[in-house]
């Protein structure tokens, strides 16, 4: 690497074409642009063009975690004997909530950044549970005081039933200390909660009022429901534009030929991204008492081969919810392409890990040939396969 002040030059260099932009330059072959990268203050990079080796370094964007929970994290050590299905999780997670003191979370969602930025974040959304009133607790001012001090971009995301925010007034509230809330985006998890309906249009009411983002835990369950499609129908009922992301979905796995295709096509009039949560899925979902059978993992290719948006996330990491786990991206799509069978070429499926998780948390894509080299990792990675793999370690450019 040679730096001069105003540019960057990268020898033999390879970039994956899904996250290239437009006229990056290079040699294509295959999945990659190969080239010598110049990285110029303009914005304006550029891959000049030289023969493709087998030898040329990746160099791809920063990752995006668009979904974990800051403030249960790295709780598991206390928990006592977990393991079990959802509810059996909210309810050992719920007995936690007494030790979730200022320390104690200030402790817990530190290592959690610092684990998302060894992982090459570049940006983060917590979700963060919300307590019985309409105040924010004590984990959300914790993790905005922590996000202040962080050079990740960091959203929270408020989580509780929708049938809570089927409340009006109490909806009305929330919002309020979410629109005032830096990084603030508003949503719910959606069950078989008797008041889904209203809680649903009133968080989606909300969200146009304050030009807020949205975001639901849905439908994670293998048990027929209905809320990811209600959540559609509300979203293009009310004309709201966006940015959504509904996450888990697992019981779509349970739908094939038209009615598979009649909820897919609402996602896409409806802008909706779906993110799967491979981690958490594969250990709450389809629990028999014995090995599972079913994995719980939402229908990512046919929703991919549609055209909607696809994202992969960390979910829980070291929590009643999954005993294991890390603030990795990267990780979570190779658990992703062994749980879905996100099958080679591998380019297709990085969005799902940078650009389109970016987009569903509102923020601009980054591309190699528009970024600043801050905003550029490099591994010594010889194929997308490598790095997904964890075979080769991604370093930051800056
Ligand atoms: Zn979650």
């Amino acid at each position: 690497m040679s730096a001069g002040a105003a540019s960057v030059i990268l020898k033999n260099i390879a970039v994956p074409v899904s996250l290239a932009g437009p006229d990056l330059g290079g040699t294509l072959q295959g999945q990659c642009l190969y080239g010598d990268l110049h990285i110029v203050p303009d914005g304006s990079n550029r891959l000049i063009p030289c023969e493709p080796s087998p030898h040329a370094k990746l160099v791809i964007p920063h990752l995006t975690e668009a979904h974990c929970h800051l403030d249960k994290c790295h709780s598991i050590n206390r928990l006592g004997p977990v393991g079990g299905d959802l509810p059996q999780a909210i309810e050992a997670q719920a007995k936690d909530r007494k030790n979730w003191t200022k320390t104690d979370l200030q402790t817990r969602i530190t290592k959690g950044l610092r684990e998302a930025r060894a992982s090459h974040c570049g940006a983060i959304r917590s979700h963060i549970d919300w307590g019985e009133d309409a105040q924010p607790p004590i984990a959300w001012h914790v993790l905005g005081e922590l996000a202040n001090d962080s050079d990740l971009t960091v959203q929270r995301s408020a989580l509780m039933g929708i049938d809570k925010l089927a409340d009006s007034d109490f909806c009305t509230q929330v919002a309020l200390h979410i629109a005032r809330s830096q990084g603030g985006v508003l949503g719910g998890f959606v069950l078989a909660h008797r008041n889904r309906v209203m809680g649903i249009d009133n968080v989606i009411k909300q969200a146009i009022h304050h030009g807020l983002p949205l975001d639901f835990h849905v439908d994670e369950t293998l048990e027929d429901m209905d809320g990811l499609s209600l959540i559609a129908d509300a979203i293009l009922r009310l004309d709201y534009k966006g940015p959504v992301l509904c996450g888990h979905a697992c019981n779509m796995t349970n739908l094939s030929g038209d009615p598979l295709a009649r909820l897919i096509d609402k996602l896409l009039k409806a802008g909706i991204s779906i993110c799967a949560l491979p981690t958490t899925n594969l250990y709450l979902q389809g629990r028999t008492g014995g090995t599972p059978d079913r994995r719980g993992i939402t229908r990512l290719r046919e929703l991919d081969t549609a055209g909607v948006p696809i994202v992969l996330a960390s979910d829980n990491v070291a929590d009643a919810f999954c005993p294991t786990g890390q603030h990795d991206p990267m990780a979570a799509l190779h658990l992703g392409v062994l749980g879905a069978h996100l099958d080679p070429p591998f380019d297709r499926w990085l969005p799902s890990i940078t650009n389109n998780a970016r987009r569903a948390m509102g923020l601009d894509g980054i591309f190699v040939k528009t970024a600043k080299a801050s905003e550029l990792l490099i591994s010594d990675a010889t194929s997308i396969a490598d790095l997904i793999s964890g075979r080769d370690a991604l370093t930051s450019l800056a």
